[in-house]
């Protein structure tokens, strides 16, 4: 693994992070769909990475899948996340990580709307919304 921009110890990110902010960021784990702050905000903003506060998506670009999780068809800034193969669960999808950190944002997938067809797939958990009037 490349070395972060921002790279703090796990005793450091615990003391950072709610545990369901850590679980989701730090261990790749997935908050419960319709259980987070954000799958149904219609708040306009920028969400950044609650570990590191890098800017990674835009309300303006945020639509209804129907998942339960916040959805957006494309990122603020390409440089700012990365995309991993990830075959755990049996499932092969593409893993979204913040560039900066390496948080473990959620996941991307081909069945979003256009003008991209993507569908970032992202955890409450690992976002913050800094707001815009
Ligand atoms: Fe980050």
């Amino acid at each position: 693994m490349t070395q972060k921009k921002v790279a703090k110890s796990d005793s450091e990110w615990k003391s950072l992070l709610t545990p369901e902010e850590y679980h989701v960021t730090r261990e790749k784990g997935t908050e419960r769909a319709f259980t987070g702050a954000f799958w149904d905000s219609k708040e306009k903003g920028i969400y950044q990475c609650i570990c590191c506060g890098s800017d990674l998506f835009s309300s303006d670009t945020k639509f209804d899948s129907g998942t339960g999780w916040p959805s957006f068809y494309t990122t603020i800034d390409k440089e700012n996340i990365e995309c991993n193969s990830d075959s755990s669960h049996g499932m092969n999808r593409v893993e979204v990580i913040c560039s900066a950190c390496g948080a473990h944002l959620g996941h991307m997938f081909n069945d979003g709307p256009k003008p991209t067809g993507l569908r970032y797939c992202i955890n409450s958990a690992s976002l913050k919304l800094k707001k815009v009037d």
